[in-house]
Formats: C-alpha cells, structure tokens, sequence
C-alpha cells in the first residue's frame, strides 16, 4: 500500500513525483545547504483535465514528502497529510469564481514559517487558475524566494490557464484522462461501490473521477442524469421545448442548493460563534457587516455550484449526440469505440437512422454553445431555452 495507489492511470506523472520525493529525502538527510545543490524543486504545476485527480495527485505528493517512508500511506504523517489534517500540509481551495488576495494573503505568512514537523512545508493550491492579476502577483512574490523547506504545489487544468510569470517558475507535470476501467476499480477498491454500477458511473462520466464516483454512490445523481438524457425526446414543440428548458434550470438549481445549504448553515453558526453573537436576537452593526459579508459569499458560490451542475448536464447531453454521430459514422461492423451510454443504445440507433450527421454536429455545437453562453454569465434560463428551441429545429 503507498499514496500513490489512488492515483490511477497516471503512471509517467507518479515515476515523476517519485523521482521528486526521493531528492527531497536526500536533502533531509544533509544539512540545509546542500538542498540548493541537488535542486531540489520549490514549486510544482500539476495540470489535467477536470476529473482526472490533480488534487488527488497534489494530496499524494504532501504525504509522500511528509512521510519518513516516502509516502507509506499507512503512517500518521501519510493519513494526516491525505486527509488535510497535517499541520504542515495547508489546502487551498476555492468555490468562488476568483481567488483574492484575501484568499491569498494569509497563505503568505503561512508559506514563510518552519515546517513545525521539520520536514517540509506544503501548500497545495487547487486552483491556479482562479488566480487573478492582483492575488496572482502576491503568490509569486512568494514563490519567488521561498524559505528552504517550503514546497508550493499548485494545480490547474493547463498551463495555458495560470499566469505565465508563474508557471515559468513551476516545473509541470501533466496528469491524462484515466482509463474507464481503471476509474471503474478505484471505485469499487477505495469507495465499496457495486463493480457493475461502478463500470456505467465511470463510463457516463468519461472517466471523471468525482463525477463517477458521485454517480456510482448517488441513486439521485444517476437518476437525475437520466432525466437529462430524455430531455430531447420531449422536445415536439416550441412550447415543449420551453418547459424542458425550465424543469432543467430547476434541476440543476435543487441540486446545487442540496450540496450548498447545509455547509452554508453551518458556516454562518460558526460566524456567529466566534464573534460571541450565537442566539442574539438583534445582531450589533459591526457583527451584521460580517454575517452580510458571509451571505455574500455564500450566494457566490451558490451561483458557481449552480454553473457547474447545469454545465455537467450539458456535457451529459453532449455525450448523448456524440453517441448518435459514432453510430452514424461507424461502418457496417458498428461502432469501432465503446458508447458513452452504451444503456441507450436502442434509442441512439433510432436517433442516428432519422438524421443526418450533420444534423447531429449543429446540435452538438448548439450545446457548446449554450454552455459558453453560461459561463459568460447569460442567465442560464435563457441558455438553455435558445438550446433547447435549436435541438428541436435543427
Ligand atoms: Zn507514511
């Protein structure tokens, strides 16, 4: 057993940090002086498409520089590290749609202090590319003189996506889509999932690690997806067509309400704790800023969740069509590639007899569409009512 068991489907990036951990080692076992010499490496870039463990990876590569066995996982230090309660291992992550220097800032002082444990200090970023200009700016002030045992890991989909003067400073290292099968195992070993349902949850999400997982653990999740998917059976008017558009956007809104409320709920008691305000029935001024500051926040990130759960419903959509277009491409001998909703095959057949690849390629660019459209901010209602009038027409 090591922490590197979890990181499936990864192995060039794995052999890489490996590497990493074993001339961090060597540096422990000299003095300080001697970590300028092996070259040992002050900050990291982990890159990879969404879903395919960069802050899995990132957690791994903490406890394997904490663990005096290069990443055991069995030992406090490893369990601790993975489990982001080690007091020398700081994570940072972010639900907002930037990260501030407020959220920055105090990662600073952090960053400057000695590692309590004496091996290393870590601070993982899980979302570079939330950094703005300012925030941006302040991390590489940091990075660029870091204190001898101070390790920044810092994780986004591409390189393309952080500041550059950052990422000149970073070494990379670029994690692939794991293989079905692989996503499929890791829920079954790590989760208990039911391997039958573990191999459709990795399969509809396309190897998204914590899409799959949601989906092979969440009836609701599944079910909720499969709604999705007869959203364009439904569509026979404009009028139809309309109606589908709302019960999606409300969809996606109870879902995303359902994983925000309670940690909201929760978050405001603690507020209301720590400024000694806990059951007053008229809050004081200077407490009512704080709390309305909180609400603030809180409805950020529910309008980001929120994005996000109806932007994952697109891309359920989008591999439905796909599917259509592998059928209506694939010679006589059926699809050279395995379906995405290999359980709709029946219906994928009918669709991709009736129309025209052509066809499916507008509609599939009608999705791109709708889902580029949100992330500019165009209310999603209006989105996805354009969307779902197109899918009907075209
Ligand atoms: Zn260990």
């Amino acid at each position: 057993m090591s922490v590197w068991d979890d990181v499936v489907g990864q192995e060039p990036a794995v052999e890489v940090l490996k590497r990493a951990v074993e001339s961090a080692q060597a540096v422990l076992a000299h003095d300080d002086s001697a970590g300028a010499q092996t070259g040992m490496t002050h900050a990291w870039l982990i890159t990879g498409p969404p879903g395919s463990g960069r802050s899995n990876a990132a957690r791994a590569f903490a406890a394997a520089l904490q663990c005096p066995d290069g990443g055991c996982g069995q030992c406090h230090e490893c369990q601790t590290a993975m489990s982001g309660a080690h007091a020398d291992v700081s994570l940072v992550a972010t639900e907002h749609v930037q990260l501030r220097v407020s959220d920055v800032g105090p990662l600073i002082g952090v960053a400057q202090r000695s590692p309590s444990g004496g091996r290393w200090r870590v601070i993982v970023v899980e979302d570079a590319d939330r950094l703005n200009d300012s925030s941006g700016n302040m991390l590489l002030k940091a990075i660029e003189e870091p204190p001898p045992r101070t390790v920044w890991l810092l994780c986004a989909p591409s390189a393309d996506d952080v500041l550059v003067t950052i990422r000149s400073r970073c070494r990379r290292v670029g994690l692939r889509i794991p293989p079905v099968d692989q996503v499929a195992e890791l829920l079954v070993r790590r989760d208990g999932a039911d391997p039958a349902v573990a191999a459709f949850a990795a399969r509809s999400a396309q190897s998204h690690i914590g899409l799959a997982r949601r989906l092979a653990l969440d009836e609701g999740a599944r079910i909720r997806r499969r709604e999705v998917l007869r959203l364009p059976q439904q569509l026979r008017s404009v009028g139809a067509a309309v109606v589908a558009a709302g019960q999606l956007v409300e969809v996606a809104a109870e879902e995303s309400k359902a994983t925000t409320a309670e940690r909201d709920a929760k978050e405001k008691a603690a507020l209301l704790h720590s400024l000694g305000a806990q059951g007053l029935a008229t809050l004081p001024p200077a407490i009512r800023a704080q709390v309305k500051q909180l609400e603030e926040n809180q409805k950020r990130r529910a309008t980001r969740a929120n994005r996000d759960v109806l932007d994952r419903a697109l891309v359920d959509l989008l591999s439905l069509y796909r599917d259509v277009l592998v059928v209506q491409l694939s010679g006589p001998d059926g699809p050279a590639v395995e379906l995405v909703n290999a359980e709709l095959a029946q219906e994928i057949a009918a669709e991709a007899r009736h129309r025209t690849p052509d066809v499916t390629v507008r509609r599939m660019e009608a999705i791109g569409q709708a889902r580029e459209r949100i992330e500019a901010n165009v209310s999603p209602l209006l989105a996805i009512e354009a969307l779902m009038v197109q899918l009907r027409t075209v």
